[in-house]
This record gives C-alpha cells, sequence and structure tokens, in this order.
C-alpha cells in the first residue's frame, strides 16, 4: 500500500536545498564586500582628495546596489525556506492561496514556488 506521490519531492528538495546554501553564501559575500569595502573607503580618504565627489558618488551607487541585491536574495532566501517547510508539512506544491496543486511545469521553473499561477497573478495585480 505505498502511497505513490504525484511529485518527486526529494528531486526539488535538493534543488531548494542547494539554492538556499547558493543564496547563503552569495548574502555573505555582499555582506563582507560591503564591510571591508567601508574599510577601504575610510584607508583611502586622504588619497582621493584631488578627484572631488567621483568616488564617494560611486560608492554610494555601489552600495544601494548591493542592498538592492542582498534584499532581493533574501526575499529569495525566504521563499526558498518557505518551500522546505512546506516540503516537511507534506504540502509541497499546494498552493499557499488557494489549495490547489501546482503545476509540475511551473515548480520546474520555480521549485520554490508557494503559490499556483492564477493566485500569484492576483497577488501581483493588488
Ligand atoms: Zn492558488
Amino acid at each position: 500500500m505505498a502511497r505513490k506521490r504525484s511529485l518527486d519531492v526529494e528531486k526539488y528538495e535538493e534543488i531548494l536545498v542547494e539554492e538556499r546554501d547558493r543564496l547563503r553564501t552569495e548574502l555573505k559575500r555582499i555582506e563582507d564586500k560591503a564591510a571591508g569595502r567601508d574599510r577601504l573607503h575610510s584607508d583611502q580618504a586622504g588619497q582621493d582628495f584631488d578627484e572631488p565627489g567621483g568616488d564617494a558618488a560611486t560608492e554610494t551607487v555601489e552600495r544601494a546596489q548591493s542592498m538592492a541585491v542582498g534584499a532581493s536574495l533574501r526575499e529569495q532566501l525566504e521563499e526558498v525556506l518557505a518551500a522546505l517547510e512546506k516540503i516537511e508539512n507534506g504540502t509541497y506544491g499546494i498552493c499557499d492561496a488557494c489549495g490547489k496543486p501546482i503545476t509540475k511545469k511551473r515548480l520546474s521553473v520555480l521549485p520554490w514556488a508557494t503559490l499556483c499561477k492564477e493566485c500569484r497573478a492576483n497577488l501581483s495585480t493588488m
């Protein structure tokens, strides 16, 4: 009486765990880089006076960019963690909003999807 799963959950779990580790590494790299750049900047502050404004402006833009990248990585990490939690709970592949199964096609593109296509689309228009 083995209950056959319609989804190859193990395969998705593997992808999700890999993705979680990748995102964590990437986030740490960005944070380290931001911290390292701060030190570098204050060390060189005296030498860069002949280029007024230039470096500071680049710095600000780059910092804003890595903060944006960091924020979107963190967002994605949360989605991945939510999907892994759904695997634990046995609700993986089920839409959080309507309870209908998420299509395999969608899961193969977005293994961390916790909403079906319709609910996700409704969410973005809100
Ligand atoms: Zn749904």
